[in-house]
């Protein structure tokens, strides 16, 4: 028998209730000296060894003459001794992990992402394969539908059933979603755009379609095409509250709070939701900037160890850069909503002196074991590449405006990376960007990426922005929420202890102490929970107004537990630094500077509220 098919996988949410998957995995021609297969121990876009194999419950393989044995030969790699025709491998997946990353199956829904389930045929990576996505037993699933990009073989659109991949790495970049879910259609760039959501919730498709369309056409209109694809699909698990996204090549796996989604009657766009239509911005602009446009060293991922690279400064931060300016360029904020954002991700960066100590690249380099492994003392020994590279990013875009009489940008300078490495699928090397950023600014900019790329100073973002007509200044934090963005609204510098505090039932215990801080200069630590101050108890919910009371440079008693032990300390109060951004308009720009400003935001000065309606389509 002949099938058109190497590797043929079944999968279905066999046992919702305890979060088992059933998966097998059919080879027709297996490795007549023993096939080999694993599991990725981590999925692209998430730099972190994950291992999902740990996963995998009671593996089997059999073929024509009955049980095949297996030999586990490391963490996710399985050796099958030689069989005689087809090997077939049976086996269960553990999936209680509510993550976009990972797969989850309870009695409400099935979300997976293939990197968790499906093993990979050693040395038939490249072959197509068949999937056959079935249904949970039972009554209580019949409204169940399917939700995935993967391309469709004789299942319906929204179906359970038989769907195909032309290789490994296509069949893990369709996450599926198998819920009785809502969903929504939109157009973007001439191809339908679904949005699914999961969960309990009230949102306004009609707005959320409304509002996405914009995004997504705008970052069309910014490379001038969508890549090739059927349709694009934005997978959305609705939980109380969650934050997070992953990228894949049509679609994205989203999962947000409740309370972020629009309702019906909600006519202004709250911080929750621009935030969530910024995470959604992020996603779709990875469409291209990743996904497409990739360093060398994805090109093939490889994804049983560590594939390191320094250029994720610009395939997160500038995806970073242009998720809020894709809502500002496509009229769903104000400027000046757009550079209260900015302010936000600026001030996130100056907030950390680790930023003083990692560069931006050596962050990247190190985003398995440091950014994605933070701990304590992460603010005093990294620099995130999301936040950092956005900034970047700013520089860069201001800097090439500069250099070319305001006629390139960074626009330019990422269309050329589409043409020249996404569009043909090439690899982009190592400190090629750098050299591209050069040759768009029509100048060396080699000193600039030396300085703040692969060294530590802080980039002049004032004098950079001032061309713009945009002002940039630091000043102290006026409380522990504040973000930025607003100027000072008090002269008086806030007394500052230099701790983050979480919850505890006896006290305030200690998150981080931040470097050279009274509370690290006294040897309060990560982990300690204070329990008095001045010989007064004290909780999380009190502590930070307290300290913020007293005046600068007093001293004060502070009662802590280090494990069993009590502790006391004499902690002398400073007051705050200035770590806090605000980023405005300014008043008193030119014409010039207002012209410019408008052609780098695309800001007409009004919100273009009900221009260009989507055409909506919802159903359920
Ligand atoms: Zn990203």
């Amino acid at each position: 028998m002949t099938k058109p098919f190497a590797i043929h996988y079944t999968i279905k949410p066999s046992k919702p209730e305890a979060h088992l998957y059933q998966v097998s995995c059919l080879i027709d021609a297996p490795d007549p000296t023993g096939q080999l297969v694993y599991l990725p121990a981590w999925i692209p876009g998430s730099y972190m060894i994950r291992d999902f194999a740990k996963n995998i419950v009671q593996l089997r393989a059999s073929d024509s003459q009955g049980e095949v044995r297996t030999e586990k030969l490391d963490k996710q790699t399985w050796q099958c001794a030689p069989s005689s025709g087809p090997l077939q491998l049976e086996y269960e997946v553990y999936a209680w992990d509510l993550s976009v990353r990972t797969a989850h199956l309870d009695t409400r829904h099935a979300y997976y992402n293939g990197s968790s389930v499906f093993l990979a045929v050693k040395g038939k990576e490249h072959q197509p394969c068949a999937i056959d996505i079935q249904p949970p037993d039972g009554k209580q699933y019949s409204a169940w539908r399917v939700a995935t990009t993967l391309s469709r073989r004789s299942a319906e659109l929204y179906g359970f059933g038989h769907y195909r991949a032309n290789d490994y790495d296509e069949l893990i970049d369709h996450p599926v979603e198998m819920a009785d879910f809502s969903l929504a259609s939109f157009e973007a760039g001439g191809i339908p755009h679904d949005i699914v959501l999961s969960g309990r919730h009230r949102a306004d498709m009609g707005r959320l379609c409304d509002d996405l369309q914009r995004i997504c056409q705008q970052h069309i209109d910014l490379f001038d095409e969508l890549p090739p694809m059927e349709r694009y699909l934005f997978l959305t698990m609705v939980v109380g509250s969650g934050y997070g996204g992953l990228e894949h090549r049509s679609s994205c796996s989203l999962l947000c709070g409740r309370n972020d989604l629009p309702l019906a009657n909600q006519s202004d766009r709250s911080d929750e939701y621009v935030t969530f239509l910024g995470l959604c911005s992020h996603e779709y602009f990875h469409t291209w900037n990743i996904k497409r446009i990739k360093p060398a060293v994805f090109m093939p991922y490889n994804l049983q160890q560590e594939s390191y690279t320094r250029q994720l400064w610009a395939f997160e931060g500038f995806t970073s850069y242009y998720d809020d300016l894709g809502l500002v360029r496509s009229g769903l904020i104000s400027a000046e909503r757009y550079l209260q954002l900015l302010s936000e991700t600026a001030t996130r960066v100056w907030r950390g002196t680790g930023r003083l100590k990692q560069s931006a690249a050596d962050s990247s380099f190190d985003a398995w074991t440091k950014f994605y492994k933070q701990d304590e003392n992460a603010p005093n020994a990294i620099v995130s590449y999301y936040t950092k590279g956005a900034m970047l990013a700013l520089a860069l875009d201001m800097l090439i405006r500069q250099h070319t009489g305001y006629q390139q940008s960074l626009d330019d300078l990422m269309r050329r990376l589409w043409l020249d490495y996404g569009k043909p699928q090439i690899g982009v090397p190592e400190g090629q960007i750098e050299k591209i950023a050069s040759d768009v600014a029509g100048r060396d900019l080699s000193a600039f990426f030396s300085q703040y790329l692969y060294g530590t100073d802080d980039i002049p973002l004032a004098d950079l922005l001032a061309t713009m007509g945009v002002s940039f200044s630091l000043r102290p934090a006026e409380n522990m929420e504040d973000k930025g963005g607003k100027p000072a609204t008090s002269r008086r510098p806030l007394a500052n202890i230099g701790a983050r505090f979480i919850n505890n039932s006896i006290g305030a215990q200690i998150s981080y102490v931040f470097d050279n801080s009274p509370a690290q200069n006294v040897g309060l630590s990560a982990g300690d929970v204070i329990i008095a101050i001045d010989h007064l108890k004290i909780d999380k919910a009190g502590i930070d107004k307290l300290i913020a009371s007293y005046p600068v440079g007093n001293q004060i008693t502070v009662h802590a537990f280090r494990r069993d032990e009590l502790m006391v300390f004499t902690v002398s109060l400073q007051a705050s630094e200035d770590n806090t951004c605000v980023i405005q308009l300014d008043d008193k720009a030119d014409a010039e500077q207002l012209n410019r400003r408008r052609t780098w935001l695309k800001d007409t000065g009004q919100q273009n509220h009900n221009e260009a309606a989507a055409k909506v389509t919802v159903a359920n």
